[in-house]
């Protein structure tokens, strides 16, 4: 059985440090807001090449306290608008409604699976406070177009940087290029914590003085709140996980490039769509999606040859029972994007022997 993805197999590569650091925290007797934080504060920071890192709860937390934040520095108030890719996952949007803002749904470039820059200025109307990028699948979600409409319409832009850390547009990391960024370190992120955990990066300090007071029941000093805001930290366990993977990411984001690039030039089968490479850098192939017309078919069949697939994601988000306000939204190419995806089994611990065993399977469909 080829498994879509095996944590127990990533984590295990480093199962020695991270037992011995899980021990040292242990016996610290200190859980929260310490020095381990601190330390993968600074490591993120220095990967990142630049920025302010606040680390919080989790993803969508991180994408919430981004809102939330500007709401409270006067930025954005409840009913702006913000234009966000109609194809992301829900946390995304998740994150603009739970702040009392209105998503305004785009369609994705079918080639790309991400936003489709010619269609943002249409969305812009006076209401529009931002745009949300969303580097999905791990490729970078960026354009001098997009920055232009962005500066022109006194646009922030929110990087939902979920699924690409490590990514570069023009030599720049994503999480640096818009105003601010969400980052997730859920376990099957590239970089995954043993548990929830997010991060946000921002170069705006008074934007991330906010963001560090919300995520701490809105104080910066103990027992003195200036804004209503939430319980939303990194536990010191989880920063000490993510402290020992950090700096193998690099390493393991060459792994994904290696897979993807075999299954590029490899699978050859007229009933599916590879997705294109890219720029060097530009995708970090958190999944590698294909497209076919016969997507449950060819899942099927995988599964019982052993292999283990994703959809990425089956229902969009508009047509989700809490979002039954956005259920009359008809979007054509996000709807077919959702019926014929199928992300196929990607890892740093995946062998080639695995890979090719993918390749002669799908080949042979
Ligand atoms: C994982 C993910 C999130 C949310 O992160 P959590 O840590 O699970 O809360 C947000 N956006 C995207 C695109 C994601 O993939």
């Amino acid at each position: 059985m080829i498994k879509f993805l095996d944590l127990q197999k990533i984590n295990g590569q480093y199962a020695k440090d991270l037992k011995a650091i899980a021990a040292e925290v242990i016996d610290s007797g200190w859980y929260l807001l310490g020095d381990k934080v601190k330390k993968f504060e600074s490591k993120l920071l220095e990967f990142q090449e630049g920025g302010n890192v606040i680390a919080v709860a989790n993803g969508l937390d991180a994408l919430r306290l981004i809102f939330k934040a500007y709401i409270e520095l006067g930025f954005m108030k409840e009913g702006d608008e913000v234009i966000v890719p109609a194809n992301t996952y829900i946390a995304s949007v998740l994150a603009i409604t739970d702040n009392k803002l209105v998503p305004v749904l785009v369609e994705p470039d079918l080639n790309t699976f991400n936003l489709d820059f010619r269609l943002i200025e249409s969305k812009v109307t006076p209401k529009t406070k931002a745009i949300m990028v969303v580097h999905l699948y791990g490729r970078v979600c960026w354009s001098n177009e997009l920055e232009t409409v962005a500066k022109k319409h006194n646009l922030k832009v929110i990087e939902d940087n979920a699924q690409a850390i490590g990514a570069r547009w023009n030599g720049i990391k994503t999480g640096n290029l818009g105003d601010a960024a969400g980052f997730s370190f859920y376990p099957g992120k590239n970089l995954g914590a043993l548990g929830d955990s997010g991060a946000i990066t921002t170069k705006d300090a008074e934007l991330a003085t906010a963001i560090r007071a919300l995520s701490n029941y809105g104080s910066a000093q103990k027992y003195v709140n200036q804004y209503q805001g939430l319980n939303s930290r990194m536990d010191e366990i989880q920063a000490a996980f993510l402290t020992v993977k950090l700096p193998y990411v690099e390493n393991e984001l060459n792994l994904r490039q290696e897979i993807a690039e075999y299954y590029n030039s490899n699978i050859n089968n007229d009933k599916i769509i590879l997705p294109s490479l890219g720029e060097v850098g530009e995708h970090v192939w958190h999944l590698y999606v294909i497209r076919t017309p016969q997507r449950d078919e060819l899942q099927l069949y995988l599964q019982e040859k052993g292999i283990q697939t994703l959809i990425h994601y089956p229902i969009p988000l508009y047509k989700q029972e809490c979002y039954s306000n956005l259920s009359h939204i008809s979007l054509p190419i996000t709807e077919n994007i959702h019926k014929e995806v199928l992300s196929l089994p990607m890892s740093p611990v995946m062998s080639m022997e695995d890979v090719e065993f993918v390749v002669q399977i799908i080949n042979q469909f």
